[in-house]
């Protein structure tokens, strides 16, 4: 058996979609963005431990969805940092018992499929590191000088990565500390891992997992769910 936690990085002020609602707060179908990804997250049958990682504004109003939740897998709910990987490095440090594999995920996604996860969940018990990812169908082009395009990548070994990201405990808090020393910033976790020289697992995901970042997005959003 292994010990699954979760960080789930809701730790950006997160855009607000006009008047005062911040993105995490915004009803998708109903229900709060983050608390469809909570939801998800938590019932599973393999995710033992939950760190929230919210804007310090934010965490009384994270609170009380918590509350309203009451899942027991939700172990603390901490503020963010100034960037994601400050608010996650936040949360790998708030677990109560260190986990075998952590899976950090996007608020912003709420749209992930149980499948996806446990898929990832596999893939990291299997090979210490996993991404989910989707192939790229545009062509795309490094930028070169003056407006000018600079050369065009393979498509066909081009991945856009999404979340969650799946890895040994102690192999990302290593990942972490080293990005730290070097004073490295990355967009995900999985880049800071490949600087160990620690190969990263793909696993296919879903186009649905969109990360919900304009109002534009909500719409898709709420497209793929009804
Ligand atoms: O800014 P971006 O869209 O890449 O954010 C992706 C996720 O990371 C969001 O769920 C956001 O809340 C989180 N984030 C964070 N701490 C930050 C910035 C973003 O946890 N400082």
């Amino acid at each position: 058996m292994h010990r699954v936690g979760v960080v789930i990085a809701a730790g950006g002020q997160g855009r607000r979609f006009g008047g005062r609602t911040v993105k995490q707060f915004v009803r998708l179908v109903g229900i709060p963005i983050l608390e469809r990804t909570i939801g998800l997250f938590s019932s599973l049958r393999m995710v033992d431990e939950i760190v929230i990682v919210s804007a310090r504004d934010h965490i009384p109003r994270v609170r009380k969805l918590v509350m309203r939740m009451s899942s027991r897998k939700i172990v603390s709910i901490v503020p963010g940092g100034k960037e994601r990987q400050d608010s996650v490095w936040n949360g790998l440090c708030s677990f109560m018992a260190s986990p075998d594999i952590v899976l950090v995920h996007d608020a912003a996604r709420p749209l992930v499929s149980r499948k996806i996860v446990n898929a990832v969940i596999d893939a990291t018990i299997r090979n210490g590191a996993a991404v989910v990812g989707t192939r790229v169908s545009d062509t795309i082009k490094t930028e070169g000088q003056n407006g000018f395009f600079q050369s065009t990548l393979d498509r066909n070994t081009l991945w856009a990565v999404q979340t969650p990201q799946g890895f040994r405990f102690d192999l990302l808090l290593k990942a972490h500390k080293a990005a730290q020393r070097a004073r490295f910033l990355g967009t995900d976790e999985s880049s800071l891992v490949e600087r160990l020289g620690v190969p990263v697992r793909i696993v296919e995901g879903e186009q649905s997992n969109i990360k919900i970042t304009t109002k534009k997005d909500l719409q898709v959003a709420k497209m793929w769910l009804t």
